[in-house]
């Protein structure tokens, strides 16, 4: 599986990725172009703007990838 995600035209890799937030955006002013996007928080408090169909992918990609680097159950100590 690929750790890439693809986000507003860039491929960014899923352990840069701090936060996905859960309702779209909306700040009320007329001209915002980020309306119904969601916010997605990377390292160094930079932040890029998912689709709704980027934002349920990136989510689903997370969950898959969180859970494979979950600690393996036959682990000896
Ligand atoms: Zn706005």
């Amino acid at each position: 599986m690929s750790i890439l995600c693809r986000i507003d035209d860039k491929n960014i890799p899923l352990y840069r990725i701090m936060w996905v937030a859960a309702t779209p955006h909306f700040c009320g002013e007329e001209d915002c172009i980020r309306e119904g996007c969601y916010e997605v928080r990377l390292e160094h408090d930079e932040t890029i703007w998912a689709n709704p169909t980027e934002q349920g992918e990136v989510l689903k990609r997370l969950e898959a990838w969180q859970g494979g680097m979950g600690m393996s159950e036959d682990e000896d100590w």
